[in-house]
C-alpha cells in the first residue's frame, strides 16, 4: 500500500497501458510483481523524475519501469483522457496591477442643498446617488476602477466635479441624472454628449452614449428618447469622453413608480455598466 500512494501517477499509467482501468488493486499487484523478491526500499518514485530505481534492481525490472515511464509520456500525447496526464501541483494567479484597469468617473448628479428634481419627498439627488452606487458595484465586478465625484449626500459644485475628473486619466465620465417636465406625459431615457471643438472626443462620447442607451433600453424596456447634443457643464468642461444619462422622468406617474423600485434602479445601473463595458472594449 505504501507504493500505491507514492506511485499514484505511475499507477495511472499502468492502468491505462494494461487496460486495467481504475482497478487500483490490480495495479498495485502489477507493481509488486515487478518488484518480486527485492526489498521495498530498493524502489523510489518522485513526480519530477517519474521513476528512480536503485542499482540493486535487476535489468528486467528497469526495462519494465522504463516501459511504464514511456507510457506516461506517450499516452497523453496520443490524446488519451486528459485526467491521466500530469497536472501541475500549483497554479499561480497573476494579479493585474490596479493602474492597468481602465478608470471611469461616475458623477451622481446634485447632492446636499441641491436636491435636483423633487416630487414631495422623492428627490433626484437620492435617486442619482443610489443608481451610481449600484453602477459602481457592477463596474467593479467587471474589473474597472471607479472614482465617484460624490458618494454621499453632499453638495459638490460643478467645477469641482470637473476638476476631480480632469486630474485623472479616466477613459470615460458618466453623469447620472433623472428628468422632470411640466408635461406629465413626457417619459423615457435619453443621453447627452457635448459636440465641442474636440471632434474626436465628441465622436467617442456619442459612441459611448449610443452603446449605453442600447443596453439601458434592453435592460429596462423603457422608451428611448435618443442620444442628443447637450451643453451641460460637466460634459462640456471634462477632457475625456463624457455622457450625461437622464434615466427617466420623475414627473411621469409610471416612471416615478418604476424609479421607486430598487430592482428597476439595478436594471438601469446594469444597462449603463454593460454599455460602458462595450464602449471600452470596442
Ligand atoms: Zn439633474
Amino acid at each position: 500500500m505504501v507504493y500505491c500512494g507514492r506511485l499514484e501517477n505511475v499507477n495511472l499509467g499502468c492502468v491505462k497501458a494494461s487496460r486495467l482501468r481504475d482497478r487500483k488493486a490490480s495495479c498495485i499487484s502489477l507493481i509488486q510483481r515487478g518488484l518480486r523478491s527485492r526489498s521495498p526500499e530498493s524502489f523510489h518514485a518522485s513526480r519530477n523524475s517519474h521513476f528512480q530505481a536503485d542499482r540493486s534492481i535487476n535489468s528486467t525490472l528497469m526495462r519494465k519501469l522504463l516501459f511504464f515511464a514511456c507510457l506516461l509520456f506517450v499516452v497523453p500525447l496520443m490524446g488519451s483522457d486528459a485526467s491521466y496526464a500530469y497536472k501541475p501541483l500549483r497554479t499561480y494567479k497573476i494579479s493585474v496591477p490596479q493602474h492597468a484597469k481602465p478608470l471611469i468617473i461616475l458623477d451622481a448628479g446634485h447632492g446636499g442643498t441641491d436636491e435636483g428634481a423633487k416630487i414631495h419627498y422623492f428627490m433626484e439627488k437620492k435617486l442619482t446617488l443610489m443608481t451610481t452606487l449600484l453602477l459602481r458595484k457592477y463596474l467593479n465586478e467587471m474589473g474597472y476602477r471607479v472614482i465617484m465625484t460624490r458618494s454621499k449626500d453632499v453638495f459638490i459644485p460643478l467645477h469641482r466635479r470637473v476638476s476631480i475628473a480632469n486630474k485623472t486619466k479616466a477613459m470615460l465620465f458618466v453623469s447620472m441624472h433623472f428628468n422632470s417636465s411640466p408635461s406629465p406625459e413626457a417619459h423615457g431615457i435619453e443621453i447627452f454628449y457635448h459636440s465641442g471643438n474636440d471632434r474626436k472626443r465628441a465622436q467617442q462620447s456619442k459612441e459611448a452614449g449610443n452603446l449605453v442607451l442600447k443596453d439601458l433600453i434592453a435592460q429596462t424596456h423603457a422608451h428611448s428618447r435618443g442620444v442628443k447634443n447637450g451643453n451641460f457643464h460637466v460634459i462640456r468642461e471634462t477632457t475625456m469622453p463624457a455622457i450625461l444619462v437622464e434615466g427617466g422622468f420623475m414627473t411621469n406617474i409610471i416612471e416615478r413608480s418604476n424609479l421607486r423600485d430598487k430592482k428597476y434602479l439595478e436594471q438601469i445601473a446594469k444597462g449603463v455598466a454593460l454599455g460602458i463595458d462595450k464602449y471600452l472594449k470596442n
